[in-house]
């Protein structure tokens, strides 16, 4: 369970009650949503006699970082497929990943597909019975966390009532879960996907397959809206890109009230939610919930702020 704070002095500047869910602060080293996906996904495969983790993603990855942490906590070994040159200084997660024993292959972008089954087939080799995760913790069980923490939001928040939850979009997972977690537990609310890489339509399409499974695996019949919100205006040229005006809006909350946010994501959601409340898409006196994913790591290894 992470807290929710209001955020007062934000609030009153933008005009709408604005409460920070801080999933940032999901216990585990450098916190975030890929922790919390975890703690679900890993957990049935403990059950199910898997010793040993691979996945992938790039040198700042979050993802890869919190798997290899876990791992590690597990005692399990796990490989790494980095889609990255390596670089002379380990830096962020990159660093992470490495005190935590991972074993890191830094490979071609356009290989992941191979090397991660090779990394399969070589764990196995060496006797181990290794469970693969798909980058990002894009899967069924990664979906279903957010679906709990919409309910967990629920519980914990009483009788405030959020008209939004904005949130910084990637591969989907989160959004999905959180789509679907929202209809039941909080109908009205509307859920603010805003896309830190992909286009609108790309993006569409993952929450929607996203929802179907997770709709399946809640054994709910699937009931696909035509409304999803994924907004890629705020992505800059795409992952990891920043721009002026982003960066001017991170150190804006920072210095305002303390809200730290990330150039790679967090950082491009609240961009796009002060934008939506200048131009009235979230009217004046609105509760805004901002689902703080995480990305401080991603802040201190980077120089473009
Ligand atoms: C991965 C990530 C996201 C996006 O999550 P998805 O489930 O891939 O959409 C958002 N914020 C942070 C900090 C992340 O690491």
């Amino acid at each position: 369970m992470t807290k929710i704070q209001i955020n007062k002095i934000l609030s009153d500047l933008l005009g709408i009650t604005l409460i920070i869910k801080r999933d940032d602060l999901y216990p585990s080293p450098g916190g975030g949503n890929k922790a919390r996906k975890l703690d679900y996904i890993i957990p049935p495969a403990i059950v199910k006699g898997f010793n040993a983790l691979v996945t992938a993603g790039s040198c700042q990855s979050n993802h890869v970082r919190a798997t290899a942490l876990y791992a590690a906590k597990l005692g399990w070994k796990s490989v790494m497929i980095i889609h990255d040159q390596k670089p002379e200084v380990f830096q962020g997660n990159l660093k992470l990943m490495s005190l935590a024993g991972a074993e890191l292959r830094f490979i071609d972008k356009m290989a992941v597909k191979e090397e991660m089954d090779k990394a399969m087939k070589d764990l196995q080799g060496r006797g181990f019975n290794p469970f693969y995760i798909q980058g990002g913790g894009h899967c069924v069980e990664g979906s279903y966390a957010y679906y709990e923490a919409a309910k967990e939001l629920r519980d914990q928040a009483g009788a405030i009532l959020p008209d939004f939850i904005v949130v910084a979009s990637g591969t989907g997972t989160t959004q999905a879960g959180l789509e679907i977690g929202v209809r039941e537990f909080y109908p009205g609310c509307k859920v603010l996907g805003i896309s830190i890489s992909r286009n609108e339509e790309r993006g569409k399409e993952a929450i929607l397959e996203a929802m179907k499974e997770l709709n399946d695996f809640l054994n709910q019949p699937v009931v696909l809206p035509d409304d999803i919100f994924f907004d890629d205006r705020w992505k800059g040229e795409g992952y990891e890109r920043t721009y002026p005006e982003l960066l001017e809006t991170i150190r804006w909350a920072a210095h305002t009230e303390g809200l730290i946010l990330d150039p790679t994501y967090t950082g491009k959601a609240f961009h796009a939610l002060c934008h939506n409340v200048k131009t009235g898409l979230i009217p004046a006196n609105s509760t805004v919930v901002f689902w703080h994913t995480g990305g401080l790591i991603n802040l201190l290894a980077t120089d473009k702020i």
